[in-house]
């Protein structure tokens, strides 16, 4: 199929502040033919801020299918088309993903305008580990279906990143604490970019109960982050132990972390660990 010359455009928002909106953002939506939007509604106020004055189509992924095709037509017409969703990053717990997927199979160009996603903006302050995370969106509303959901999470290393609405925080933090305990350490990232924005970091017992005694924490917009399961190592054998000595004498650690894994057949999350925990200067 030839290669339209149009774009679809996927234009990161804001999600809370306005002064994140992104310089290209603003660029491209004032010179779109179209843009389709979650919510016109919603982004009317947004749209009109920044003099932005564009036809908008509402765009969501229950829309039926002749809008993604009319869409597609104003793309293969030559039109350059814009997809935004209420906030933030389409298609990240958003929608976006027929129109976008539609777009690759009819040959369409398709560029990412980056801009504010709130599980990337939580998980830079967290302090927890970045190196290996896993998003999982919004859990199931009710509590049973939230602890199998939690249950099969249990022993993931990564971080685990959640969107969760704020009438349902307290219930899933004393999901997550019957799930994981009450040491396993949990961050609260709420209202990330505007007035009451906080971010909190601790063991589930003490953060159920912070939550639990201030009901400001139970309102607004909130990421709730897990640090995923420590695997312990306390010792190697000595011949393990012996290999990483050396390799890490030559190599940065998760390379000689990784070497070592080939070597003794170890894990290398184990051994990277026990590197971090013995070699440390
Ligand atoms: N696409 C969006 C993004 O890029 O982050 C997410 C859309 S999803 C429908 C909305 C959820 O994102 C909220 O329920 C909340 O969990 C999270 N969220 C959005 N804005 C936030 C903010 N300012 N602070 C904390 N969490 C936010």
């Amino acid at each position: 199929m030839d290669q339209s010359t149009a774009t679809l455009y996927v234009v990161a928002t804001p999600i809370g502040n306005l002064q994140d909106m992104q310089p290209r953002a603003v660029e491209i939506l004032r010179t779109v033919s179209l843009i389709a939007a979650e919510d016109s509604r919603h982004s009317a106020p947004l749209l009109r801020h920044f003099d932005i004055a564009v036809p908008v189509w509402a765009y969501h992924d229950h829309s039926d299918q002749h809008r993604t095709a009319a869409i597609i037509e104003r793309l293969q017409g030559g039109e350059d088309v814009a997809l935004i969703s209420d906030a933030g990053t389409p298609l990240i717990s958003d929608p976006g993903y027929r129109l976008v997927d539609a777009a690759h199979q009819n040959g369409i160009r398709v560029c990412p305008i980056p801009g504010a996603c709130a599980m990337v903006a939580a998980l830079s302050a967290s302090g927890l580990p970045t190196d290996r995370f896993r998003f999982a969106g919004f859990l199931p509303a009710k509590s049973q279906a939230r602890i199998n959901v939690l249950s099969g999470f249990e022993k993931v290393s990564d971080t685990l990143v959640f969107y969760e609405a704020p009438h349902r925080l307290l219930d899933t933090l004393r999901d997550m604490q019957v799930v994981y305990g009450d040491e396993r350490v949990v961050v609260l990232a709420r209202e990330l970019t505007k007035m009451f924005e906080t971010v909190r970091r601790l063991p589930l017992a003490e953060m159920v109960q912070w939550v639990a005694s201030d009901s400001n924490q139970q309102r607004g917009e909130c990421v709730l982050l897990l640090k995923g399961v420590v695997e312990e190592v306390s010792s190697l054998t000595p011949e393990a132990e012996k290999t990483m000595r050396v390799l890490a004498e030559e190599l940065p650690l998760k390379q000689a972390a990784a070497l070592a894994a080939k070597i003794t057949g170890l894990k290398k999350n184990a051994l990277y660990q026990w590197a971090l925990d013995t070699l440390k200067t």
